[in-house]
């Protein structure tokens, strides 16, 4: 480490907490990213440090404490209204540094398209933290939603890795772990929630965390979950955005459920159904969709094979959903979406491949169905749907969810 080329970020909210309370002096933490001569001095200790840990010293007088050679940093505040200045020295010698913005400063970007003070106050529940889950999770934190609940029980595992936002780092760690780090990276004023548990085993939290949150994000990989969560969603007066991709992720859907619209089970009980992505050979093998005289190895080619570029259109339109449900009543940009938007379920085509073989070339397609459009459709709500329409308990059960899935595809659908 040498003082001369160091880049030097200090936490300007911590400038800010410190200079709001009256001590005179505070320990604090300058971590260093090894060998890259690059340091950031925090206040408070971070869960997960990025190399070595100094220690440094927050002090209002600077004379007294420069003195104290145990901090090889020292960050002197002279409480001036409204800025206060601040001067920072390694090894008692004055270094240039940067801040890392404070709170209010950190979504200046979005300024105009969104509503940081309504996002800083909502709560997103994701349910599934996959490839889609956890992709949206850091989406939403980087928009500036400010509180989250996260269920999933998985843990990291060799083949998530391709299309996952966790590393090599992060094998064997729990998403719900992994996913916190993510979003707290992207907004460490966020607050999260984490439930490593199945929710579907868990009737009463799933309930009272719906009531909880400002929207639901359903990204699991089976109908079971998807109807569990609609009859809460119904229940609870709640809107919520289902997505997932067919086999082989050749493409997928995007259903939003808004309360007193169509629900999860009228779009399964109109067909509007395909054959989805098996998310493992165990979940394949559960549910019947790889047969159990498939050998693990054939089963291996027909899991989760899509790539995350064909999984990245259908998070951005269930991520754009879902901002503009918790813009609604702003003056944001992105409410003029709102006019575009107008579909309860839309589906997005990646290759001309199973469900989608039949369709038409992209080259010159005109108004004909063809790969990477997006179609919107709107369901209407199903006449004695066991869900939204009667007091009919449902059966979640796996048995009899899908509607016909061998003959099912999207050809029968009139697109609009
Ligand atoms: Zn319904």
């Amino acid at each position: 480490m040498k003082n001369e080329n160091l880049i030097i970020y200090l936490d300007y909210q911590d400038i800010l907490t410190f200079c709001s309370g009256h001590l005179l002096y505070k320990e604090a933490y300058a971590y260093e990213w090894e060998n890259e001569n690059v340091i950031h001095i925090h206040l408070s200790k971070k869960c997960h440090q990025f190399g070595q840990m100094y220690p440094a010293l927050f002090a209002i007088d600077n004379k007294k404490t420069m003195q104290d050679k145990q901090f090889r940093f020292h960050v002197f505040i002279e409480k001036i209204l409204p800025e206060p200045s601040v001067s920072v020295f390694v090894d008692g010698v004055q270094s240039d540094f940067y801040y890392i913005p404070d709170r209010n400063s950190l979504f200046s970007r979005n300024k105009g398209l969104l509503e940081k003070d309504v996002l800083k106050s909502k709560k997103a529940m994701i349910i599934g933290l996959g490839s889609f889950g956890a992709q949206i999770a850091v989406e939403l934190a980087k928009a500036g939603v400010g509180k989250f609940s996260l269920f999933d029980f998985d843990r990291i595992e060799l083949h998530n890795l391709a299309r996952h936002i966790a590393t090599v780092n992060d094998l064997g760690r729990l998403k719900t772990d992994v996913v916190e780090d993510a979003i707290l990276g992207k907004n460490p004023y966020a607050l999260v929630d984490k439930f490593p548990i199945d929710i579907d085993k868990n009737e009463e939290l799933l309930s009272s965390e719906v009531g909880k949150s400002d929207i639901v994000i359903c990204a699991t990989d089976n109908n079971s979950s998807r109807l569990n969560l609609s009859k809460e969603l119904v229940k609870k007066n709640k809107v919520g955005i289902f997505g997932r991709a067919v086999t082989r992720a050749a493409g997928g859907d995007v259903f939003r459920y808004r309360p007193g619209g169509a629900c999860y089970a009228c779009l399964i009980g109109h067909g509007i159904i395909s054959k989805e992505e098996i998310s493992s050979v165990q979940a394949g093998r559960l549910s019947g969709a790889i047969p159990a005289y498939t050998s693990d190895e054939d089963a291996q080619a027909v899991v989760q094979v899509g790539l995350a570029a064909d999984i990245s259109p259908i998070c951005n339109m269930m991520i754009k959903l879902a901002l503009l449900e918790l813009s609604k009543g702003t003056e944001s940009g992105i409410q003029t979406l709102e006019d575009d938007l107008v579909y309860d379920c839309y589906i997005w085509a990646n290759r001309r491949e199973y469900n989608f073989k039949n369709w038409h070339v992209f080259y010159q397609s005109g108004a004909d169905r063809t790969i990477m459009r997006w179609y919107g459709v709107k369901v209407h709500k199903l006449d004695g749907c066991p869900v939204c329409s009667t007091d009919i308990i449902l059966d979640t059960g796996q048995k009899g969810e899908y509607h016909d899935p061998e003959n099912s595809d999207y050809e029968g659908l009139a697109l609009v």
